[in-house]
């Protein structure tokens, strides 16, 4: 056999033990900034999820819209702030949030994915009463920004039998109000009440940095007491994905992950490769 040869052999032997250990395990993956925001990104990442399903894994999609909802509201002459890594929302803001996040982002996730060979299923935390909002606790800051109280997993239990769950991270509280929500944060609702085995967090730096201003000081382990520990200390939108991590590892997920989504392919490289990126939490 030539070189070029015996390493896509060794690859394809590499991810074996771990397609082993992954068949039918449901793995939530947070999508969003950096993997969204090219073109050739997000078709990788649809066929990274299209494959994950057709080797036997049950991936469920939740995402957030950062960058398309901010350039609509910029387009529309919104103003866009941010507290603590959490998007500032009027009604007007939500109001945009929401056709962005389902009418453009979700849309386009679902079409890719069935154009790649998987069906997908659109849906937002008001469909099949998926998420139950309540005002989030910083709401005198972030104004209509919602916690997810309770996670209902009856509607993505039954879409993900046949298709991929593909979830936007807003919803309602009983009243009818529609908030916008953290992506990480719902996606880690997602994965602790779905007792997922992991949960992987796609972003646009190598992962949780010790120094954000060092891209060399990755953290690429860490415990869920460690995690907690540092918390405080963390700002941005690193805040509210450690938190998620947090929240999936103690709803008993086996591992969260925070990996680099601005790389192309990073979904498989962390799954099916020895090289472990980015940074995993654990319990
Ligand atoms: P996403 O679309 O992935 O949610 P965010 O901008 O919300 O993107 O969150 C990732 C950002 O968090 C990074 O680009 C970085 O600017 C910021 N950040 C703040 N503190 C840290 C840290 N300790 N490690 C890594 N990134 C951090
Ligand atoms: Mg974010």
């Amino acid at each position: 056999m030539t070189e070029a040869l015996e390493t896509r052999v060794s690859t394809l032997l590499e991810a074996l033990p771990y397609i082993r250990e992954f068949h039918g395990r449901t793995v939530v993956i947070k999508y969003g900034g950096a993997a969204m925001r090219e073109e050739f990104l997000r078709e990788g990442f649809a066929t990274d999820v299209v494959l994950l399903k057709y080797v036997g894994l049950n991936p469920v999609i939740v995402h957030g819209g950062g960058p398309d909802i901010t350039s609509y509201m910029e387009r529309l002459g919104m103003e866009v702030r941010f507290h603590e890594g959490v998007r500032v929302s009027d009604p007007a803001t939500v109001e945009v949030a929401k056709m962005v996040l389902l009418g453009k982002v979700n849309a386009d996730i679902v079409n890719r994915l069935n154009r790649h060979g998987q069906p997908a299923v659109g849906l937002s935390g008001e469909d099949g009463a998926l998420f139950d909002i309540r005002p989030h606790e910083r709401s005198a800051e972030v104004g209509f920004v919602g916690d997810i109280e309770r996670v209902d997993v009856d509607v993505l239990n039954h879409i993900a039998e046949d298709y991929i769950p593909v979830v936007a991270s807003a919803g309602a509280d009983r009243e009818g109000n529609s908030y916008n929500v953290n992506a990480d944060t719902a996606a880690g609702k997602v994965a602790s009440a779905l007792g997922a085995y992991k949960a992987i967090f796609l972003t646009d730096v190598s992962g949780w940095l010790a120094d954000p201003s060092e891209p060399d000081s990755r953290v690429s382990r860490a415990t869920v007491d460690e995690v907690s520990a540092e918390l405080p200390k963390v700002s941005g939108g690193m805040r509210p994905k450690l938190e998620a991590c947090v929240e999936a590892i103690r709803g008993n997920v086996e591992s969260a992950h925070i990996i680099d989504g601005s790389r192309p392919h990073s979904l498989l490289l962390e799954l099916f490769t020895d090289a472990g990126i980015g940074t995993m939490v654990t319990g």
